[in-house]
């Protein structure tokens, strides 16, 4: 059986994370656990840019996979209140890994006011949906789509984020249960 992780890093509102593992259980139709915080990875913070590095999210993540054996059915992703940079953008809404089947998202750029946690907010937790759900679609190997409500439509900018749906085309639809059936038909 296919399951997700979530993982938070740092100080993150426990209401959104509530409100995202029922929403990814339901939208991924499988269990979503709830990990306990993780503390920053040492020498992610960038002090010229006063941002921080994905990539280590991302090794920390699957550093902590407790089983290598789950690599194939376990799906985990962090959840961070920093703002993110990677070698090919300097703002990192979320990123995923599909070979080690870890993604990570930044709560940091969802809101305009890039301050405070406005955590009732629900235009800002939808954004924060839609990037979960996508960064995890990446995870269950779905690529970019061409429909602009398709929650795999790619999106870098909140305008392109807004503009899309929570929700997966038909045919994306159809391509996750394959995967999901896949992997665990397997074990
Ligand atoms: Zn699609």
């Amino acid at each position: 059986m296919h399951s997700i992780v979530i993982v938070p890093f740092g100080d993150v509102p426990k209401t959104l994370l509530d409100f995202l593992r029922e929403e990814l259980g339901f939208r991924f139709g499988t269990e979503v656990r709830l990990s306990a915080a993780e503390p920053i990875p040492e020498g992610a913070f960038d002090r010229n840019r006063n941002q921080y590095r994905s990539s280590l999210f991302l090794r920390r993540l699957e550093e902590e996979r407790q089983d290598e054996d789950l690599q194939e059915t376990e799906r985990r992703i962090g959840i961070v209140n920093v703002d993110l940079y990677n070698p090919e953008s300097d703002q990192v809404l979320g990123e995923a890994d599909p070979i080690d089947r870890v993604a990570v998202v930044s709560l940091a750029r969802l809101h305009p006011a890039l301050e405070g946690m406005p955590e009732e907010d629900p235009l800002f937790r939808f954004r924060l949906l839609k990037e979960a759900v996508h960064e995890l679609g990446h995870l269950y190997q779905l690529n970019h789509c061409d429909n602009p409500k398709c929650v795999m439509s790619f999106s870098n900018a909140l305008d392109d984020l807004d503009r899309k749906s929570a929700d997966f085309c038909m045919a994306h639809q159809s391509k996750l249960k394959r995967e999901a059936e896949a992997k665990s038909k397997r074990r």
